[in-house]
């Protein structure tokens, strides 16, 4: 990827609300592109559960490789109550992505957007601005599919391993140093465990607590999980960077949703070495579905973490440009009084992307 190269950028709307927040975002994606002179190539593949119900295939094998092969992914949301395999399980393309890519950086961003109404009283809400990165290879999720079930007990395994425990410390101590330079202020990482009772997260915080003497500059703690979830109602403000278990960060990241105005406002990154998809928190709401209610914001916050990332893989400055002021016209419309359904207002998904494009390219 040079400077002039053209990013291809691999899109899945999915079903439900999924087709209707990847259409605003790549609207707003489009405005963005002509403004920093950067090229974007989309190509929308078909995925998901209605997919599946026409043709049969949830996740074609054409679909998986050109995702595969493009530069970064954009999905939406996928599944539906009542299309389900022929085994019962539900259509998840998102999580063939997420093990078939390698994709063990779940990041999480939990900040409180300035007009949004926040779920604490205490002023200090405002402040919050913290990233969870839940790990999202193995941990409780390894032998997800394939633990024991007798008709007696049911066994899952935990697993975690040296190789990923680097990987992901490093990624969040490297998170937690840029996060330091933008803000100006004392990195931190807290990695969230419990290893006061299994050995696995004691071995986890010993892998941690290793890779932590390469990043002097960054400060690290150990938080066990249930006093994360006391702290995080309690001074979310306080925390940084927190890297975690793959099933704490699954809960965790919906009690942080909820703390800043809910899953509409819930981005998320699923990273790995070579490849990573960006895709809101959140489902794909049956209830609201074809009703253009849906509010794209955690999918316009993903969008922008996709740019920042192929920023960061070599795309160019024009698109670390094109990443902060899409993150400052979201904040900017809200600040100005936009309010969607799902916090009690009334402006839809397509009043959503006109009111950030309206503050995109305005000095
Ligand atoms: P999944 O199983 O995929 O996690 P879920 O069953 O947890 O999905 P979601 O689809 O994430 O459910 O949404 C739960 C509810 O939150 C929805 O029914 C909807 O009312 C609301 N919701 C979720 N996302 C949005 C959004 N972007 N805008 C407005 N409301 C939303
Ligand atoms: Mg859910």
């Amino acid at each position: 990827m040079g400077q002039s190269n053209t990013v291809r950028v691999a899109v899945l709307p999915g079903d439900g609300i999924g087709t209707e927040v990847t259409e605003a975002t790549l609207a707003v994606l489009e405005k963005l592109t002509k403004r920093h002179g950067i090229g974007i190539a989309t190509e929308v593949l078909p995925a998901g559960a209605f997919h599946y119900r026409e043709t049969g295939d949830g996740f074609p094998e054409s679909s998986f490789r050109a995702a595969e092969a493009a530069d970064a992914i954009l999905l939406g949301a996928m599944g539906w109550p009542g299309i389900r395999q022929a085994d019962g399980t539900e259509i998840a393309p998102q999580l063939d992505l997420r093990f078939r890519l390698n994709l063990y950086a779940g990041v999480r961003p939990v900040r409180a957007i300035p007009g949004v109404p926040v779920a604490l009283a205490d002023p200090r809400a405002k402040e919050i601005d913290l990233v969870l990165i839940r790990e999202s290879t193995e941990g409780l999720f390894h032998s997800r599919g394939k633990g024991l079930v007798t008709e007696d007990l049911a066994e899952e395994t935990l697993r975690i391993t040296r190789a990923t425990t680097e990987k992901l410390s490093r990624f969040a101590f490297r998170l937690a140093q840029r996060r330091g330079a933008q803000r100006g202020r004392q990195p931190r990482v807290t990695l969230v465990d419990k290893a006061n009772v299994f050995r696995a997260f004691a071995f986890m915080r010993g892998v941690f607590d290793a890779v932590a003497k390469e990043f002097p500059g960054v400060e690290s703690a150990h938080h066990y999980v249930d006093a994360m979830a006391l702290d995080l109602v309690r001074k979310p403000w306080e925390f940084d960077v927190l890297p975690t278990e793959n099933m704490f960060g699954d809960i965790l990241s919906d009690l942080g949703a909820g703390l800043v105005g809910g899953m509409g406002f819930s981005p998320s990154a699923d990273i790995g070495d070579e490849h990573a998809v960006f895709q809101p928190a959140h489902g794909t709401a049956p209830d609201i579905a074809g009703k253009g209610i849906a509010n794209p914001t955690a999918t316009l916050l993903s969008a922008s973490m996709m740019l920042d990332w192929l920023a960061m893989r070599g795309a160019g400055q024009g698109f670390a440009d094109a990443a902060g002021e899409l993150g400052s016209a979201v904040d900017a419309a809200f600040a100005a009084g936009l309010r969607t359904h799902d916090i009690g207002g009334r402006d839809d998904t397509a009043d959503v992307a006109k009111s950030v494009m309206a503050r995109i390219g305005v000095p």
